[in-house]
């Protein structure tokens, strides 16, 4: 077992029960505040730690790091030293903050130093992101989508059950949680008889997605083994990948996505490892037809995660619209990972690849309104006593995720966007 997921520890800084950052989970992402720097940080309870300053007075010594791979706007220099050195720099946070070890706990001066409240800093894009690519590995959501447009009788498309299918998205416009979105704008075909119009999406979606961060690939031509898969993976964030649903009707033929999910994509702030995340691997689904070989995997790498999506109107409360879990994928990262190299794709330090709409078998655990919604043909009621088919201006969209055992909950956090009225 890696040390730092020990069930049994505590901690000398206070967790709340119920917190998505117990000292099991130590996730990574980038901070700063008004007086502060962009810097590596993690969380622990309500308080951020920050990593730069506990490097800066001697607690990391020891570790292949150096200041200046805190002391960044990104936490890519900080995987550019690969898994065995992040799980140690856990490890070692684990150990500093563990009940048993005063190194830290009985240094105040230092602690007033290393822990600011949570609510004192802003989070920042955690990862600069080189490539994007976007999966579509949820059979259920693909099987909804292909009964909605194509045939109930034939809803997956031929490869579907071969390949783990996916596109390359655009990795500009990443955002991270609290960062509004104006509506975009676009070519939309009011019928198929008219011409197309140049107007403001009327269907704006959001897609409830996990998305994992690679470390460094290997060179361009080799290719990455499901074996190899996991060494290559630094960890997770949730994802909200913005979709407007008129613009890609008429756009996706023949090459798939283009302006329909290019304006944003949003992101939970916190990095969750894979170490982390351990404890909550489980057996996925059976595989038939059999997979290819290059695709055929050992272990567990499908992952029990529970998600959730709030719409919160303006000056309103918040309704769930979806209940899914991340363990509803078909395809797998270490497959997804093996396909996308498979070719000889090199992949780089920060790239982000993301699962596609993860929606489960039934109508409560669908991803994006366009399947809760069917289309718009079952608009959903809120809690304020309106109703949504898809996103309304100034709706606030807020996706949470967390893995729970008898032992300990690993959390993401959440990604919060609002929605903002199309420029005139
Ligand atoms: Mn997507």
């Amino acid at each position: 077992m890696i040390k730092a997921n020990d069930p049994s520890l505590t901690s000398w800084v206070e967790v709340q029960k119920d917190s998505d950052f117990p000292i099991q989970n130590l996730p990574f992402g980038i901070v700063k505040t008004d007086q502060l720097k962009p810097r590596v940080a993690s969380r622990i309870g309500d308080q951020i730690i920050d990593i730069k300053s506990l490097f800066i007075l001697g607690y990391l010594d020891n570790l292949p790091f150096a200041l200046e791979d805190f002391d960044c706007s990104s936490l890519n220099q900080l995987m550019k030293k690969g898994k065995r050195a992040t799980s140690d720099l856990r490890n070692r946070l684990s150990k500093l903050f563990s009940d048993t070890n005063k190194d830290l706990k009985n240094n105040s001066h230092h602690v007033g130093q290393v822990l600011i409240p949570a609510e004192d800093i802003e989070m920042c894009m955690p990862v600069e992101i080189g490539d994007y690519t976007d999966f579509y590995s949820s059979r259920d959501h693909a099987t909804n989508v292909g009964t909605m447009f194509r045939d109930p009788n034939n809803a997956l498309l031929p490869n579907w059950l071969w390949i783990p299918v996916g596109y390359h998205g655009r990795a500009s416009s990443i955002i991270p949680s609290g960062v509004p979105i104006k509506r975009p704008k676009g070519q939309i075909k009011p019928s198929d008889d008219a011409d197309p119009v140049f107007a403001s999406s009327k269907l704006l979606d959001f897609e409830l997605e996990m998305a994992f961060i690679t470390f460094d690939g290997k060179p361009l031509g080799d290719n990455i083994s499901t074996k190899e898969a996991k060494d290559y993976i630094f960890g997770m964030c949730i994802m909200n990948d913005w979709s407007a649903r008129d613009i890609q009707k008429w756009e996706y033929v023949p090459l798939g996505p283009f302006l329909a999910k290019s304006f944003a994509s949003s992101i939970s702030p916190w990095i969750v490892t894979m170490d982390a995340l351990e404890p909550f691997a489980i057996e996925g689904p059976k595989q038939d037809p059999k997979v290819l070989s290059y695709l055929e995997y050992e272990g567990n790498h499908h992952y029990d995660i529970n998600l959730e999506v709030g719409i919160q109107p303006e000056n309103a409360e918040e309704t769930i619209v979806c209940k899914s879990n991340y363990k509803h994928m078909y395809w797998n990262m270490v497959q997804q990972l093996a396909h996308h190299t498979v070719n000889g794709c090199n992949i780089r330090c920060g790239d982000m690849m993301a699962s596609g709409t993860i929606s489960g078998p039934t109508p409560e655990s669908f991803g994006s309104m366009l399947e809760i919604s069917w289309r718009g043909t079952k608009p959903v009621k809120m809690n304020n006593g309106s109703e949504r088919k898809f996103i309304q201006d100034n709706d606030t969209v807020i996706m949470r995720g967390y893995c729970k055992n008898e032992h300990v909950r690993i959390g993401f956090g959440k990604v919060m966007t609002k929605v903002l009225p199309a420029d005139e």
